[in-house]
Parts: structure tokens; sequence; C-alpha cells
């Protein structure tokens, strides 16, 4: 089996597997918070992303199995839905955050250690691959379950494809 379709088959998204939900531009670039990117295209019977979000940002679902649908006028970029899903498959890009080569991402973690506020990081493609340093402004617990959520400033023109960090120690 080759790697792309070793890849295929554990759901992570390639050039083959394209199903990234996507906020429209426009909007992306004023939205201050940030909105959700999900990344999620197979059908699985799972929707804690759906009854996480406190704005109905995400849609009902019609069967369980269905993927996440999104109306991205009501996403506050709050990243419940980031500490909820137990794929790891959503995530916050705030694209007014900081200079004009900056953006903020919302990251799920589960590993330990945990970063620390002001710490760099290994910011990490979607196959593990080291694509830049990031720098931690914020670490939140939001359902206090221990899944964290790391708030990092990556490269702004790498937010699609930086989608982990690593801990350097
Ligand atoms: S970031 Fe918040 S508002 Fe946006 S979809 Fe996720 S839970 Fe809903
Ligand atoms: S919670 Fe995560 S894995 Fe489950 S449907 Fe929503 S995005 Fe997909």
């Amino acid at each position: 089996m080759t790697n792309e379709e070793k890849l295929y088959n554990s759901g992570v998204l390639t050039e083959k597997r394209p199903g990234a939900i996507l906020p429209p531009r426009e909007l992306w670039e004023k939205k201050k918070n940030g909105l959700v990117i999900i990344e999620c295209p197979q059908e699985i019977p799972c929707n804690p992303c759906y009854s996480s979000c406190p704005t109905g940002a995400i849609l009902p679902f019609e069967k369980i199995i269905h993927t996440p649908k999104i109306d991205y006028s009501k996403c506050i970029g709050c990243a419940l839905c980031v500490a909820s899903c137990p794929g790891l498959a959503c995530f916050v890009v705030d694209l007014t955050y900081g200079s004009e080569e900056e953006a903020l991402m919302k990251l799920p973690y589960e590993l330990l250690p945990v970063p620390e506020k002001g710490e760099e990081v290994d910011c990490l493609s979607r196959i593990g691959e080291i694509v830049a340093k990031g720098k931690v402004v914020e670490v939140t617990e939001p359902r206090k379950d221990r899944t964290k959520v790391v708030h990092v400033v990556v490269p702004r023109e790498l937010v699609d494809d930086i989608r982990a960090i690593r801990v350097v120690k």
C-alpha cells in the first residue's frame, strides 16, 4: 500500500480526498476571533461538533452519520467544537490576529506535556511534518476534560497546512 493510500484509508485529507469545510474568504478575512474549519469527510456516527456549538453554526445532522455543515454567519470562533470533536477534526483560524504575516490558530491538543503560554512549538502538517514554528499565546480547557485548545500564532500563509503542534522540550 502506498503512503497516499494509507493516508486515504486513515481519513487524513490528501489530494485524493478533498473535503475540508472552509469559510468564505471575504468573511474569514474580517471575522475577529476567527472561523471554524472542519476536516471530517467520512460518514461516521458522531456529532459532538453540532451538540457543542452554542450558536447553531453547525447545522443539525439529518442522520447521525452525515458529515457536518456550517452556517458561517453564526460562527463566533469560540472553539467549543475544537475541544469537543473526538476526531480532532475542528480548528479555528483567526486571520485578523496580529500582523499581515501572522494568523492565530486554535488547535485541539491531548498530549503531555501541555505547552505553556509564550512557548515556541513546532507546527505540523496533516502528515506530521514540521512546516513552521509557532508561538503559544493561550491554552484553554473549555470542557475541563483534559482536551486543551492551544492558541498559536503561526505564519498566515500556512494556515491551510498546519493542523497540529508539537512541544519542543
Ligand atoms: S467555533 Fe464555536 S461557534 Fe464556531 S462552529 Fe465551533 S462551536 Fe460553533
Ligand atoms: S465531532 Fe468531529 S468527528 Fe464527529 S462529526 Fe463532528 S467534526 Fe466529525
